[in-house]
């Protein structure tokens, strides 16, 4: 897949042109890689970033790395590390020495650089770039300063190499209690880069590792070890978000200060690698929330069904729901790189989903709200037990997709809103005495409405004509005197049915967006001290249907020419929306199928309709 050229390929191919990485017009030196933290689901922001690094790799032939970024032992988690790989691969990504049969070939672990980022460490205090302060988080945090104001020097800050090298030690042996000491970068106190005023580099934290156990009692803060861990692997492109750029220049300063006297001959070695670091702006979506904490906080306090609840924006939420990779793809092409942040419409996630679906989902007759119809007529033939097979198309998109066979028989459903008693004149649907068009089947008139005591429409009388087989339009009647050119009857209507005889049993969920506000997170000016994006959650975001009925070609049964549905697959029902079968689908409670709405149709076909 080709991305799209933005600012970033722009700065490669000027890279690759002037040699920055090797030899001048060499492309397959491009090394990006994608670097989560295990410590939740994947999100649909995440996706941009991983399209765009991926895509980037793939494109000049180079390499992109998956990367955990295990620096933080206390939220991280394995179940994290398997779905993340799940998702990637899903989204149709292969990391660097990836292999198709194991998920975890080629993953890295920023866990295991942990002692090279020690050793590192170890360097810098050395050369009097780093310092043990004893001081607790709350005074180190009360003496960085403002904005507008210098930090205050630590009073540890002057400590010899001797002396920090051996407290340093002791933290590492696990000597000393959680919070108690920290190594920090001596940098400048007074930068205007806050980021700079003397970072920590390790905190003291008897914590156990999700693949180094107890190994270490001092972890690396991310700041120290995100661009450490990208010079490891080689890496030319670290791409990041914006809110990184004023963290490049500490990332650039750990490196100069570890190259600092590096060359050949020295004690230190050879200069270690410098990748270059470039931000652009992250996803935001209308409707939805981004951040991992809100994700946790959903599934955690039950607002939502799970990680993979068919209403949230995580990729595999997307997948339960029905999307295809290849939408998610075409999205993240779509929105583009840029460097300012901005909210993007859900409904362009939509879209590009409603866009592949439209050609590749076969299309199929599901009635969710069913009214039953008999045909009084059809019996007529002699055989009250008649069933014709009628051929339906399964992609119009898609000549390869082929036909199926959709049973006709005398007792019919088709869908509630589809039958009108005091309709208004341009309602092309049906009403009594009215005609209308059974989508590859015969043209059907309402002769009577049935009624249960309560005075609901229960049923309804039709008849049809056997000359419209197929939806045709019947021949016009003979000419008379009056009538010398008498023109063929017409019908603007077309409406959805399935054989109450052969119709199989489903349950369908539908969904609304699971925020009714834009902008959830965003806290509102009068908002009290109790606010909460919980407040914006759309108490109507799941509506679930038990009864609908679908055509038997989900099934798989008779001659209907089709394979049983199975979990995972999508299909258009018509007029009514992408639907995908359910992953845990059939119930085990009740056997049926389970489909989610994906995602409802454009107008356009309700408009052919003359719905
Ligand atoms: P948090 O929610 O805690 O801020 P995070 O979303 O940054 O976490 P990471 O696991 O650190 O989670 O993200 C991995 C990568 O995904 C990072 O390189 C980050 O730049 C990128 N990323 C995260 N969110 C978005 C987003 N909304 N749009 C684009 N890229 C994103
Ligand atoms: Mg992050």
């Amino acid at each position: 897949m080709e991305p799209a050229k933005n600012f970033i390929t722009e700065m490669i191919d000027e890279h690759i042109a002037s040699g920055k990485w090797g030899e001048p017009g060499d492309s397959s030196v491009v090394h990006t890689r994608f670097p989560p933290e295990p410590n939740g689901y994947l999100h649909i922001g995440h996706a941009k970033s991983i399209c765009l690094n991926f895509s980037l790799a793939q494109s000049y032939g180079g390499a992109c790395n998956l990367r955990f970024d295990d620096t933080n032992p206390v939220k991280e988690e394995d179940e994290y590390v398997r779905s993340i790989v799940q998702d990637i691969r899903w989204l149709g990504f292969v990391w660097n020495k990836g292999c198709p049969d194991d998920p975890m070939a080629g993953v890295l672990f920023a866990s295991d650089y942990f002692q090279q980022l020690h050793d590192w460490a170890v360097e810098l205090i050395e050369k009097g770039h780093a310092y043990v302060d004893d001081q607790t988080p709350d005074e180190i945090r009360a003496a960085r300063g403002t904005l507008t104001e210098p930090g205050t020097p630590s009073p540890y800050r002057d400590r010899t190499a001797a002396e920090n090298l051996d407290l340093f030690e002791k933290m590492v042996k696990g000597e000393f209690a959680d919070g108690t000491r920290v190594l920090r970068a001596k940098i400048d106190m007074a930068s205007s880069n806050m980021n700079l005023r003397d970072p920590v580099m390790y905190r003291v934290l008897h914590a156990e590792h999700h693949r180094t156990g107890d190994a270490w009692c001092v972890y690396p803060m991310y700041d120290w070890a995100h661009g450490l861990e990208d010079s490891i692997e080689g890496i030319t492109n670290s791409l990041c978000t914006l809110e990184f750029e004023n963290h490049r220049p500490l990332y650039d300063w750990f490196i100069d200060a570890i190259n600092q006297g590096r060359g050949s001959g020295s004690q230190w070695g050879e200069p270690i690698h410098q990748p270059q670091q470039t931000e652009f702006a992250r996803l935001s979506l209308t409707y939805s929330v981004m951040s991992k904490r809100k994700l946790i906080q959903l599934v955690d306090e039950g607002h939502v069904d799970g990680w993979d609840d068919p209403r949230m924006t995580t990729i595999s939420g997307l997948r339960r729901r029905g999307y295809t990779p290849e939408a998610i793809r075409a999205f993240s092409i779509d929105v583009g790189v840029t460097k300012f942040n901005a909210m993007i419409d859900m409904a362009r996630l939509e879209n590009a989903c409603r866009d592949h679906l439209n050609k590749v989902a076969h299309r199929r007759m599901a009635v969710l709200n069913p009214l039953k119809v008999t045909i009084t007529n059809w019996s007529e033939g002699g055989d009250e037990s008649r069933t014709e097979w009628m051929k339906a198309v399964n992609n119009p998109e898609d000549e390869g997709a082929g036909k199926r066979r959709v049973p006709f028989t005398r007792e019919l459903f088709i869908e509630c809103d589809d039958f009108m008693e005091d309709a208004p004149r341009k309602f092309f649907r049906l009403k009594p005495g009215g005609e209308v068009r059974l989508r590859y089947a015969y043209w059907i008139t309402c002769n009577e409405v049935v009624r249960d005591d309560a005075g609901e429409v229960i049923e309804l009388l039709c008849t049809y004509d056997p000359q419209t087989r197929g939806g045709n339009a019947p021949p016009p009647p003979p000419a008379t005197v009056d009538n010398p050119e008498p023109k063929a009857r017409k019908v603007k209507g077309t409406i959805h049915w399935v054989s109450a005889e052969h119709g199989i049993e489903a349950s369908v969920k539908l969904f609304d967006r699971l925020f009714v506000n834009e902008r959830p997170d965003r806290k509102p000016k009068k908002a009290g001290p109790d606010w909460s994006f919980l407040q914006n959650i759309n108490p109507d975001s799941l509506s679930v249907i038990d009864d609908a009925i679908l055509e038997p070609a989900f099934a798989g049964v008779g001659e209907t020419e089709c394979q049983a549905a199975a979990a995972g697959d999508r299909f258009q029902f018509e007029r009514l929306g992408y639907f995908c079968v359910d992953a845990d689908s059939p119930s085990g409670d009740t056997g049926k199928l389970m489909f989610n709405r994906t995602v409802s149709l454009r107008d356009s076909w309700a408009k052919k309709s003359g719905s």
